[in-house]
């Protein structure tokens, strides 16, 4: 755990202890105790390892902030003051040996974060005007041509020109299957090439890739300081108090200082002081390693206390990726005709209907005519001007709202297809509707079982979706879903989170960014599925980067784990520091056997925080 070039970093601390250490073992040398001045070497020892302990004592008192270095300051010079000079050296050890431990602990956590940073290459290789040339990566300029061999990292954001390999992406999302990429595939920095030499177009390079930006935001979080940050802080602060209360009791009633002493040691322990951060940057360090950014702290802390889950449908409950799997016409028109004006209204749209749309005309060959006046309303469709007449293309609410009115063909359609689990858009032209088109989208593969697995965790688990009641329904039976809501417009979807936040619940908002960004920011806790899209990090405390919904099970649990472990070491703390006190009250605890239990118990609660850095490494594999 310890190790080298960390130690060298506390030399001062380090040398301090060995001191101290020095003149503990010289005091246990009794035969030589007639010939040293065994007092004088005590108090010279406590003093030096004592100094940084007395110097943020002193910080304290200036800034009027009750700390443990108080407490223990002047229950080390109290123990002077009795002539006790060797328990004052215990003391001080204790207090040293405990806090090197703690500094290294909390520094090896913020090295797992600062490790991540280490991963992108700095040197690359570039071609420019045919020749091959290794320079920094800082010195690349947009469209740079990198060369990127078998084994090595990938250095930059951009798009395979040339080659063909499999690439691991775990280091962005957490999942070690390799993707295959060839020419027009995007690669992202930070990802390893496995198989092949790749020729990639450099579109972003360092804090601007994803992997830099998902760092940045990482770095942050500790800053975010999460409520219970605050408490812990507060908890310690109280524990001091109560340890010179205690103290102070302790010596009225029994006139016994070196009970008080005890007492004052003993109690005023605060492992939750330095173990709840640890807990939460271990935690928030784990979860980006599966690919689930926190933004800080605080959404990780409130993302343990979510009891409703609720979900998007496009995009996050199904691949979102639908297909085009029927072309009805009403009036006459070639199907044709129809798919055309649509895909020209759609062609701007990042809709995954749109891009569903757009792929089958492209996939039919036909060419995309020029539009203007462009209106779009989430949730609902779009219009705009093609060819001199007026194009929409939305759902049935789209078309109520602009009175258009379907003939009895369109009425009959609807009629027909009432139990279909297909989504249905129409197309109308000049206030008549005169298409419709069906797309087929898929139910992500593990949604089964991260539905199961939050229902597990006591979580109500709903489905928010702007598509008809008929596919919700469906949907809903399929997963075993607690609740469906339908046909809501982007602003229903936020006043329903609003209504959930309003009845006491702890609601977490899973979409994909896109449309969704204001419920995300709306809910306790929004969670963006988005495989890194800039949006889906702006505008969500928590962004997974993949889409595997097992990503938000996993980092539910991670959550829980962290708060579950932050209240042990209060509980804990209070016991321990209670029951210490009392027996010192009594009489039954020497200063320094306080000390011991003073210290052990502060290094047992930071080390159980330091667990979380471990945990789960026999995780099931997730399906991706
Ligand atoms: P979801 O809640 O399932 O993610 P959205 O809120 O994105 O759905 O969209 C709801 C409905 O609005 C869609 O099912 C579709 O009928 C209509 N719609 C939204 N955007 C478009 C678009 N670009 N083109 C056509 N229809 C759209
Ligand atoms: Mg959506």
């Amino acid at each position: 755990m310890v190790n080298m070039a960390k130690l060298s970093e506390h030399k001062t601390d380090l040398v301090r202890l060995a001191a101290v250490a020095l003149a503990l073992c010289l005091s246990w040398l009794k035969a030589w105790k007639a010939f040293l001045p065994f007092d004088a070497i005590a108090l010279a020892a406590t003093l030096i390892g004592g100094y940084p302990m007395f110097e943020e004592a002193f910080e304290g008192i200036k800034k009027r902030r009750m700390t443990m270095e108080i407490s223990m300051s002047i229950a080390v010079a109290a123990t002077l003051a009795i002539g006790q000079f060797f328990t004052a050296l215990i003391i001080t050890f204790f207090v040293l040996f405990a806090e090197l431990l703690e500094d290294l602990t909390v520094s090896r956590g913020r090295d797992v974060i600062k490790k991540l940073l280490e991963l992108l290459p700095s040197q690359v290789i570039v071609r420019r005007n045919g020749q091959e040339n290794e320079m920094h990566v800082n010195d690349l300029a947009l469209r740079d041509i990198v060369i990127v061999r078998p084994g090595a990292r990938i250095p930059v954001d951009g798009v395979v020109l040339k080659g063909r390999s499999s690439v691991n992406q775990a280091s962005i999302t957490g999942e070690s299957f390799p993707v295959e990429k060839t020419e027009g595939h995007k690669v992202l920095a930070g990802t390893i090439n496995q198989t092949g030499v790749l020729e990639i177009q450099t579109a972003a390079v360092g804090q601007d890739t994803t992997f830099g930006k998902i760092i940045s935001i990482i770095g942050q979080a500790e800053k975010n300081r999460a409520p219970i940050q605050k408490v812990a802080d507060k908890l310690a602060a109280s524990l001091v108090y109560f340890a010179f209360g205690g103290a102070i009791v302790t010596y009225a009633l029994t006139h016994n200082i070196v009970s008080a002493i005890s007492a004052l040691v003993v109690a005023g322990a605060c492992g939750v002081a330095a173990g709840t951060p640890l807990a939460i940057l271990a935690s928030i360090g784990r979860t980006a390693k599966e690919g689930i950014i926190t933004k800080g702290g605080i959404h990780f802390e409130q993302l343990a206390r979510i009891d409703t889950v609720v979900l998007d449908k496009t995009g996050t409950l199904t691949f979102g990726t639908p297909e085009v799997t029927d072309i009805e016409s009403f009036n006459g028109l070639k199907k044709e005709d129809i798919l055309q004006l649509a895909a020209s209204v759609e062609q701007h749209s990042e809709h995954p209907l749109a891009e569903a749309i757009l792929k089958k005309q492209k996939d039919s060959g036909l060419c995309l005519l020029p539009y203007s006046n462009l209106e779009y309303l989430p949730g609902q469709g779009l219009v705009c001007r093609v060819n001199g007449s007026e194009i929409l293309v939305g759902n049935t609410s789209f078309m109520d709202k602009k009175f258009i009115k379907g003939q009895t063909k369109v009425i009959e359609y609807i009629d027909r297809r009432k139990n279909s689990t297909e989504t249905t858009v129409f197309v109308a032209k000049n206030q008549e509707i005169i298409g419709a088109i069906s797309f087929a989208d898929v139910i992500r593969v593990e949604a089964r079982q991260a539905i199961e697995d939050l229902k597990g965790f006591g979580c109500q688990v709903i489905l928010l979706t702007g598509d008809n009641w008929a596919i919700a329904k469906k949907i809903g039976e399929t997963l075993q879903l607690d609740k469906i809501f339908a046909e809501m417009l982007p602003q229903q979807k936020l006043e329903k989170i609003r209504e959930l936040m309003q009845e006491g619940k702890k609601v977490a908002m899973i979409g994909d960014g896109i449309n969704d960004a204001p419920a995300l920011m709306e809910a306790t806790v929004g969670i963006a599925m988005g495989s890194g899209t800039d949006v889906a990090l702006e505008s969500a405390g928590v962004t997974l980067t993949t889409n595997n919904l097992m990503k938000i099970v996993e980092a539910l649990k991670i959550s829980r784990q962290c708060l579950r472990v932050i209240m042990f070491n209060f509980w804990g703390t209070v016991v321990v520091d209670a029951a210490g006190m009392i027996f010192a009250f009594l009489g039954y605890l020497t200063p320094l056997f306080a000390a011991l239990i003073h210290v052990s118990s502060e290094l047992a609660f930071i080390l159980n925080s330091a667990r979380l850095f471990r945990k789960n490494k026999d995780k099931p594999p997730l399906a991706g």
